[in-house]
């Protein structure tokens, strides 16, 4: 895996005709053909895939998936956009179809050239402006790994791998036991082989082969020997149609029925695969990891019903605010650290929901306020975290970090700015899944889950528990699947998910006067714990009436290993109180000395004893899953794992890759057992 991303180095070029073209400085290469770059794409990659006929012929809920080697400037996504738009228009049972565009790109391209690259577009094809507008919006910084992007309203899930295409394709996650995802399409844009070897290699071809299923098309530009070779040898029947413009031939090829390893793939497996889509799935848990599992379902055309025994963000996800910034790694991990992938994902949602959030004049979701880390005991300093791009993370001078935050402080040496952190308002989050027309809330305690061939079936209690002879109700509810998300209390539902580490926070927070509030930090700081100003809005439950609309200040957070007690303590307060002081003594002349008007929240943070949360289908099971332990994390990891999820349970391809999806099996502790005996029975 290329771990640090070298962004492409674009060559401007003067044509024939006068004009400024972009030209690859890796490859020396024109990126499309600068007569008719989007006539080119649209014939070889479109037409020459068949595709205006099979998305309009995916039925209702069918996921197309289209894998490119080769991203460049986005053109063959726009078209393929565009032309999915279009057909959604025209025919209304596309409505609930989806295309999943997954791309491979070792040189992305910096945004401010992208930008001047596609800049011409909507003047020549004004089809495309909308999207141009759209991708750029979402254009990630350029780190290894998997970048997921989602337009929600199209139904279009964008997977941008950056990385060497050899690698992207190995990493492709479907750790999944019911059902395999595969390519339908191929566009194999890498570049030609005289001038770019490596897109052709053997390993590329074997893992096409491994990604397909008969009938998957394959397009390229390239006629060469190596290209009709490699397809050949991996069970493709290649065919050559007419080229683009002045160019006479282009390759077309389709996996054989006799070649598609499906059938020996199924026939290894002891489980008969799951064939329906489901229809509705039942998510047990209204903390964080539940919410956002309950939404990338709904989003997916099932309807979901979110149970818990108590009120939605009842737990240690329903804090006033949580800080929504990344836990820094260096760089050459990061393709897989789920924190920095999670963060970068979450931030995405967080503006996609300010955006709706915006229209209905309600709270925003993520105020992006940025964030300062003095990077105060962390194994990481600024000389590791010099290559991030600085949209994601940079270092600032001590004036720098002063005029930032408002504090007057020599001693600020190592400062961490992160733009895109800011802090989330979990209320405003939860209104807006709650408001999906597909995800409904119940509260119920369940008592009992039962699997069987066709169903789960799930009993529980309803009502109030403090009479129970007089007001409880047993409910029995049957759906197709179940997801836990009940945190440390997922361990009494199932016992195959493991017994997790309980681990209380309390999160502190006061009214600052005005005088205060000019001298206190501008913007959240973390240090060996985080604090923050937020104004109280008036959908914050936990806030007290007298906080709502005023200016607060919160700082985080206590940690008690192994305690599940959530009373408030002020011993605890006064912990969050004396660590921001021993990391930023100026603040002793601006904080309050008496701490006794705190208000308090203590939440029981659940995590396993290797760190990484729980995400995938239970031992044993075709219906039941989890998604749970996310620690103090679940802000940044929630909304990836739940797309993960989401994807394992339909049989799509995931934005983790398989060696994360493995790490975070719920059964990997089994799994490592199994793998040890078998080594020494060797
Ligand atoms: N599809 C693009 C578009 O619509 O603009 C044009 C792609 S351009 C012809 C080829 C791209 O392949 C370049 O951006 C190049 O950096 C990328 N590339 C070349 N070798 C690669 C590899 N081994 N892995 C991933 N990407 C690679």
């Amino acid at each position: 895996m290329v771990a640090v991303i070298s962004p492409a180095n674009i060559e401007w070029q003067t044509d024939d005709t006068g004009n400024k073209v972009p030209v690859s400085g890796e490859f020396g290469d024109v990126y499309f053909s600068h007569a008719d770059g989007l006539a080119e794409s649209r014939h070889i990659f479109l037409e020459n895939n068949q595709l205006s006929e099979r998305l309009a012929n995916l039925s209702a809920k069918q996921c197309f998936t289209i894998c490119e080697l080769g991203f460049g400037t986005g053109l063959n996504l726009l078209a393929t956009w565009q032309l999915w738009r279009q057909l959604r228009l025209t025919h209304p049972h596309l409505a609930s179809a989806r295309l999943h565009f997954i791309t491979t790109e070792k040189y992305p391209i910096p945004f401010s050239d992208l930008a001047k690259i596609l800049a011409p577009w909507p003047q020549r094809a004004p089809e495309l402006a909308a999207l141009i507008e759209q991708f750029l919006a979402s254009y990630p910084p350029l780190i290894a790994g998997c970048h997921r992007l989602s337009f929600i309203e199209d139904n279009l899930t964008l997977d941008i791998w950056l990385g060497d295409a050899n690698d992207s394709l190995a990493s492709l996650g479907f750790e999944t036991a019911i059902k395999r995802p595969y390519i339908d399409a191929w566009f194999l844009d890498g570049l030609a082989p005289s001038c770019n070897e490596i897109s052709w290699t053997e390993r590329i071809f074997s893992q096409m082969q491994h990604l397909s299923r008969a009938g998957t098309t394959v397009a390229t530009y390239s006629c060469a020997s190596i290209v009709k070779r490699g397809l050949q040898s991996q069970g493709f029947v290649i065919k050559k149609s007419k080229g683009f413009g002045p160019k006479p031939a282009m390759l077309t090829a389709v996996m054989s029925e006799m070649s598609s390893l499906d059938e020996r793939i199924s026939s290894l497996s002891n489980k008969a695969p799951l064939s329906n889509y489901p229809s509705n799935a039942v998510v047990i848990g209204a903390g964080v990891a539940g919410l956002l599992t309950a939404w990338s379902l709904a989003n997916r055309g099932i309807s979901v019903t979110v149970l818990d025994k108590d009120a939605p963000l009842a737990g240690a996800s329903g804090n006033p605010r949580a800080l929504l910034a990344p836990n820094m790694t260096p760089i050459h991990h990061v393709y897989e650290h789920l924190h920095s992938i999670g963060y970068l994902y979450s931030g995405r949602l967080y503006r996609y929901f300010n955006q709706q959030a915006a229209i209905q004049k309600s709270p925003l979701i993520l105020e992006q306020t940025g964030t300062l880390d003095l990077l105060i005991k962390t194994n990481i300093g600024t000389a590791q975290i010099a290559d991030y791009p600085d949209s994601m993370a940079t270092t600032i001078s001590t004036q720098e970090a002063c005029d930032i935050s408002g504090l007057n402080n020599k001693g600020l040496v190592n400062n961490l700015y992160l733009p895109q952190a800011g802090l989330v308002n979990p209320q405003a989050l939860k209104t807006v899944i709650l408001a999906h027309p597909s995800i409904t809330y119940q509260q119920l305690q369940i008592t009992n889950i039962e699997e069987t061939q066709d169903n789960v079936v799930l009993t529980g209690v309803e009502g109030d528990d403090s009479d129970e002879s007089v007001n409880q109700k047993s409910v029995t509810i049957t759906t197709d699947h179940v997801v836990i998300c009940a945190a440390y209390e997922s361990h009494q539902l199932d016992k195959r998910i493991v017994k997790c580490r309980t681990i209380r926070g309390q999160l502190s927070w006061f009214t600052p006067t005005a005088e205060q509030l000019t001298k206190l930090p501008k913007l959240p700081l973390k240090y060996s714990g985080y604090c923050a100003p937020f104004i109280g809005q008036s959908g914050d439950g936990e806030l007290n009436p007298i906080s709502k609309s005023q200016p607060q200040f919160l700082l985080g957070a206590s940690f008690i290993d192994g305690d599940a007690n959530t009373d408030i303590r002020s011993e605890e307060n006064q912990q969050n109180y004396d660590k921001l002081l021993e990391d930023i003594p100026e603040l002793s002349d601006i904080l309050p000395d008496d701490i006794r008007a705190w208000q308090a929240r203590a939440g029981i943070r659940t995590q396993t004893l290797d760190y990484h949360p729980l995400v995938g289908l239970l031992a044993q099971s075709q219906r039941l899953w989890t998604m749970s332990a996310m620690g103090a994390k679940g802000y940044a990891l929630a909304p990836i794992c739940a797309e993960a999820l989401a994807d394992m349970m339909l049989g799509c391809f995931t934005p983790l890759s398989s060696v994360m999806l493995t790490r975070l099996s719920p059964n990997r502790v089994r799994l490592h057992k199994v793998q040890k005996s078998h080594k020494r029975s060797l």
